[in-house]
C-alpha cells in the first residue's frame, strides 16, 4: 500500500510500505478519508524525519477484525485515536484521554491503518466520508467537547481568536446554535471562510488594534465568552482580553506556550477558564445528532487530494490560508 512518511524540513514522501496487520483486539481500516490536522504542522517543519506519519483524523471501513467485540467487517468508522491502559481508574471510566499510559493511533494518511477496535466509532451508512471525518475526529470534536463544558447563553457574543480547521469548527457550531460570533484572523482567505460558515463580524489583527476593535462591536462591554484556537501567544492573550468581567475563557490552541497575566486578566476580572483537550465518544454521538438536526460541514474542507500528491498538500496547508485539507487514499468520490 501507499503511505505518506516525513522525511524532516517541511517535506514528505509518499511510499510503499506493507500493509499493516492487526493484533488481537485490532481491525484494519481501508482508508476512505484522512485529514491534514494544524497539529501535525511541528513534526512536518522538524528536522529529523519520523518513520510513517501523524495523519490521526480518518475514517473507513474495516476490512479486518481481530476484536472478539467492535465494528464487524464492512462497517465503515471513524477512529478516536487515544488509547489507554484499558484498566486504570480513567481508562474504566471510559475516558482514555485521562489515562497516564496513554498513546495515539497514527499513520491515518495510508492506504489502509490499524486500529484497537474499542477506538472505533461506527459511522451511520449516510454519513458520507468527508463529512464523517470532520465529525469523527478533532476539528469539530474539540469544538463541540468545549461547547458542550462551558455555559453558554443564547444571547452571549463569542470570540473565536484563530480560523484555522478547529477555529472554523468553532464557528460553524456556534452559528448553529445561534449565537453571536466575532472572529479574528490574520490570513484573508481564512477570514472569508470564517465569514461564509457564519462569523457575524470578522477581525484582522495584522491591520489595527484587534482588541479595540472586539470592544466596539460589543458596545464596550467586551465578549461573553473568548476562545483561542491560535495556538499562539498573541492568540491567547487577544482572546484573553477580550473576555467581559466574570466571562469565560476557552484554552483550544494546542501545543503552544504563552505569558499571560493572572492578576490583570483573571484574578481583576473573576473569569472562569477551561481547557479543552480532544473529544470523548460522546461528543460524537452528540454532533450526530446535530448532523441530523442539519449541521453543515461540508464546506469546512476547502481541498481535497489522492495521497499521490501529499507533498503539494501539505506545502498548500502550511501557508495558512486553507480550510480542512483532505486526502482521499482509495479514490473516494467526491460529494
Ligand atoms: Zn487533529
Ligand atoms: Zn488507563
Amino acid at each position: 500500500m501507499q503511505r505518506v512518511v516525513f522525511t524532516g524540513d517541511s517535506r514528505v514522501d509518499v511510499r510503499e510500505a506493507p500493509t499493516p496487520e492487526p493484533n488481537v483486539g485490532e481491525v484494519l481500516i481501508r482508508v476512505g478519508a484522512s485529514a491534514i490536522c494544524g497539529s501535525e504542522m511541528k513534526r512536518y517543519r522538524a528536522p529529523d524525519a519520523l518513520p510513517g506519519n501523524p495523519g490521526h483524523e480518518m475514517v473507513g471501513e474495516v476490512v479486518e477484525s481481530r476484536g472478539d467485540t467492535g465494528p464487524a467487517v464492512g462497517r465503515r468508522v471513524a477512529v478516536n485515536i487515544i488509547t489507554g491502559c484499558g484498566d486504570c481508574a480513567a481508562c474504566r471510566a471510559g475516558d482514555r484521554r485521562f489515562c497516564a499510559d496513554q498513546g495515539y493511533v497514527f499513520n491515518g494518511h495510508a492506504e489502509y491503518v490499524v486500529a484497537p477496535a474499542v477506538n472505533c466509532l461506527p459511522m451511520p451508512d449516510d454519513l458520507p466520508d468527508d463529512d464523517g471525518v470532520l465529525i469523527g475526529g478533532d476539528t469539530l470534536g474539540v469544538a463541540y467537547h468545549a461547547l458542550a463544558r462551558i455555559c453558554l447563553r443564547p444571547r452571549d457574543t463569542v470570540a473565536i481568536v484563530g480560523c484555522g480547521p478547529v477555529g472554523l469548527g468553532f464557528v460553524r457550531l456556534l452559528a448553529f446554535y445561534g449565537v453571536r460570533v466575532i472572529a479574528a484572523e490574520i490570513s484573508p482567505q481564512r477570514r472569508d471562510l470564517a465569514k461564509r460558515v457564519g462569523a457575524e463580524t470578522v477581525i484582522d489583527p495584522s491591520a489595527g488594534d484587534a482588541l479595540a476593535a472586539i470592544r466596539e462591536a460589543t458596545g464596550g462591554r467586551g465578549v461573553d465568552v473568548g476562545i483561542d484556537a491560535s495556538g499562539s501567544d498573541a492568540g491567547v492573550n487577544l482572546a484573553l482580553d477580550a473576555v467581559r468581567d466574570e466571562g469565560t475563557f476557552v484554552f483550544a490552541g494546542a501545543g503552544h506556550t504563552a505569558t499571560i497575566n493572572p492578576w490583570t486578566q483573571f484574578l481583576e476580572k473573576e473569569l472562569t477558564a477551561y481547557g479543552v483537550w480532544y473529544f470523548v465518544d460522546r461528543d460524537y454521538y452528540g454532533l450526530l445528532d446535530l448532523y441530523r438536526q442539519g449541521l453543515r460541514v461540508n464546506d469546512l474542507i476547502t481541498h481535497r487530494f489522492p495521497l499521490a500528491q501529499a507533498p503539494a498538500a501539505y506545502d498548500l496547508f502550511d501557508r495558512g490560508e486553507t480550510g480542512k485539507v483532505i486526502f482521499t487514499p482509495n479514490g473516494a468520490s467526491e460529494p
